[in-house]
């Protein structure tokens, strides 16, 4: 859509407003110099509504936002498992240290007492073991946890960045438009005056119809600039004099002859 706009798009606005109040000017003229604004302000008014749509559009800090609170979530669980892992094993050596001093005080004499101690403390070795051999596991997981919050954490501090200096641009960006839009309503307004009530009556209406473009060129080989159509010699020589509005027989845009 914008290469069309493009072609009708105004390149110098200021050389404009001199011709604007040009008195000579053809009806057609007039109206394509009214549409020369009005392509630009549709150009703008379309940038402005993306740009305001992109500065909406919190979708992936939402997502890094979530992954975040999700990794920090995950970061505290196994902490709280990790924590208790640590202390079954500490536990499990207290008991170990306990039962082992027992036995090794002396005060039990009794063969089977003796015997049914020593197992008791392989048996708590044993586990010992099993709880130390978690442990580790929980320290694995722990560490490859902390990664991925410090990710999560990275991720989103690059996109907050990336969202802050895209914002700042866009907010320029917006307001350079709306400065050129006040300019161009300015102008607008001048144009307006060589413009009668119903000539921007039809103008108007054809735009609504015709995807913005009311005016099209008579090209210098006769053809309509939008259609392709070539109107009549006649009709031609009524376009070129500029007296009257004449519409394309078939696209039924107003012909300019430029
Ligand atoms: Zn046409």
């Amino acid at each position: 859509m914008y290469a069309v706009l493009d072609r009708y798009a105004t390149s110098s606005l200021l050389s404009q407003a001199e011709n604007i109040y040009n008195p000579s000017m053809s009806r057609a003229h007039s109206l394509y110099r009214l549409q020369e604004i009005d392509l630009t302000l549709d150009k703008n008014n379309a940038r402005i509504e993306e740009i305001q749509k992109r500065l909406k559009d919190s979708e992936k800090l939402k997502q890094a936002k979530g992954y975040q609170t999700q990794a920090l979530e995950t970061l505290r669980k196994t902490q709280v498992v990790l924590k208790s892992a640590e202390h079954a094993v500490e536990s499990q050596r207290s008991k170990i240290e306990e039962t082992e001093a027992i036995l090794y005080r002396g005060t039990i004499k009794n063969p089977k007492e003796l015997q049914d101690l020593q197992m008791e403390v392989e048996a708590l070795k044993r586990y010992s073991d099993t709880l130390e051999d978690r442990l580790l596991d929980v320290m694995v997981e722990f560490e490859q946890v902390e990664l991925d919050y410090e990710t999560a954490q990275k991720n989103l501090a690059t996109i907050e960045k990336a969202r802050e200096a895209e914002h700042s641009e866009l907010n320029i960006e917006q307001q350079n438009l709306i400065e050129e839009n006040e300019r161009l309503n300015v102008n607008r307004e001048a144009a307006l005056v060589s413009v009668s009530e119903e000539d921007d009556k039809l103008y108007k209406q054809i735009r609504q119809r015709q995807g913005g473009i009311a005016v099209a060129i008579l090209e210098k080989d006769g053809t309509c600039s939008m259609c392709g159509l070539s109107p009549s010699a006649s009709q031609q020589q009524l376009i070129r004099s500029g007296t009257q509005i004449e519409q394309c027989n078939q696209c039924r845009r107003i012909l300019y002859s430029g």
